[in-house]
């Protein structure tokens, strides 16, 4: 669906989630964490019945197989009338999706798929609600800041939270970890954001996260924060700890709830990083080109197999955990809806054809370097950091390509023409 905005630009109606942090008294916790085990039993229920009707009839129910029942569910056990209904729903739903995707994993890997799991209380995340209106209202509070969350069966509960942009609300999702309780709303919106001007290569690194070549000839490092490596210490301990403890014991939950809390704060820090330097790279340009990211292959193990023993396998084994520890895949999807918010483009040059790591941006000789080569030195006397001239090598690309006219969807208004000794013609075997 298209819209037109003031500036009768086409802005295109998108779906974002804004999370709340929800601030229930005493007896609203109480009453969410009644609803929340209705949701775990109906969910646990629901597993059950399929795997039962597989089992003895050979029948996989349906999602509105179970719907049906759940009609009659409400009908003799009055206490799962207690909660909204098509919230219930969403939760035979989420079952659902649940098999889906066991069912693609089995044709995809065999029979390596997890099934669909029971889940305890404390590991079931939340239960959700559709229409907006139906068992649940959010008011969010003057100048869009914070709110009130009116829910069936619990009462008005304080939010804090803010939405970057306003729009209609749709859905929600009430969702509960540690004690600490949240809600997620799927809003509406025809989101915009500042955009800029400028035009770079970017090269995703290990010792730094990325490196951007930008087209004055210098460049920039974005460091990496090494998140992982810092919280790996604690977590080790902490894991430990838990396993030294009685199973079932109350000082076990304990120190399995400080495990959980430092694995969440490691998530929290990487998304923060994540959100913010992405947002930094959307509002500065308006072009971005970058290689083709293929988290799969630049992590694949260098074990080989028993007859081909690979060689160098736990300096990989440490790259690849640097490598994640950056979620270079969480960070360009942010940057990728960013970048389409503030009217800028994303570009990825074809990796395997180009060899932006090997080539030389100046004079575009392809020398194959090792990972240790950290300086890019070329026989026509260019000199520049490995991961500067692969950014620029991708750089020139793209402008190339737009230059020759091969990319006319990339906007005018980047207004990236660079200094013409900085775009070496192209040659027309590029694309192999
Ligand atoms: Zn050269």
């Amino acid at each position: 669906m298209l819209c037109h905005d003031d500036q009768s630009n086409i802005v295109p109606v998108e779906h974002r989630k804004v999370t709340y942090r929800l601030y229930p008294s005493k007896t609203q916790a109480a009453a969410l964490l009644h609803l929340l085990r209705l949701h775990q039993q109906l969910y646990n229920a629901a597993l059950d019945q399929r795997i039962t009707a597989w089992r003895r009839r050979r029948v996989s129910l349906s999602y509105a197989d179970q719907c049906r029942e759940l009609t009659d569910l409400r009908r003799e056990c009055p206490e799962f009338a207690t909660a909204n209904c098509s919230s219930q729903q969403r939760t035979l739903r989420r079952l659902d999706i649940a098999f889906q995707a066991f069912f693609r994993r089995v044709k995809e890997r065999g029979e390596r798929a997890g099934f669909p799991r029971f889940k305890s209380l404390h590991a079931f995340p939340g239960f959700g609600f559709k229409s907006h209106g139906d068992g649940w209202r959010f008011v969010p509070g003057a100048d869009g800041k914070h709110g009130k969350l009116r829910l069936q069966g619990v009462g008005v509960v304080k939010a804090r939270g803010q939405a970057r942009t306003g729009g209609t609300i749709k859905a929600c999702e009430v969702l509960h970890r540690d004690g600490v309780w949240s809600l997620s709303l799927t809003v509406e919106c025809q989101p915009i954001r500042a955009g800029g001007i400028a035009a770079c290569g970017l090269d995703w690194g290990v010792s730094d996260f990325a490196t951007l070549a930008l087209t004055d000839g210098t460049h920039r490092s974005i460091a990496n924060p090494r998140l992982g490596q810092q919280a790996e210490r604690g977590i080790r301990i902490a894991a430990r700890a838990v396993a030294r403890k009685k199973r079932g014991s109350n000082n076990r939950r304990k120190a399995a709830r400080h495990l959980r809390r430092l694995r969440q704060r490691l998530a929290n820090r990487r998304r923060d990083f994540a959100h913010q330097r992405s947002a930094e790279l959307a509002g500065r340009f308006a072009l971005i080109a970058t290689e083709e990211l293929n988290v799969k292959n630049m992590t694949a193990t260098a074990c080989g197999t028993a007859d081909a023993p690979g060689r160098n396998v736990r300096a990989k084994a440490g790259l690849n955990r640097e490598i994640l520890d950056t979620a270079p895949a969480a960070f360009l999807a942010l940057l990728r809806y960013k970048a389409t918010e503030a009217g800028s483009e994303i570009v990825e040059v074809p990796t395997r054809t180009l060899k932006p790591s090997q080539r030389c941006p100046a004079c575009l000789r392809v020398e194959k370097k090792t990972l240790s080569q950290r300086m890019h030195c070329c026989p026509c006397g260019h000199v520049e950091p490995r991961d500067a001239a692969s950014g620029r090598v991708a750089l020139n690309w793209v402008l190339g390509q737009m230059q020759s006219g091969r990319e006319p969807t990339l906007r005018e208004r980047a207004g990236v023409a660079p200094p013409a000794h900085e775009t070496p013609s192209i040659p027309q075997d590029w694309m192999g």
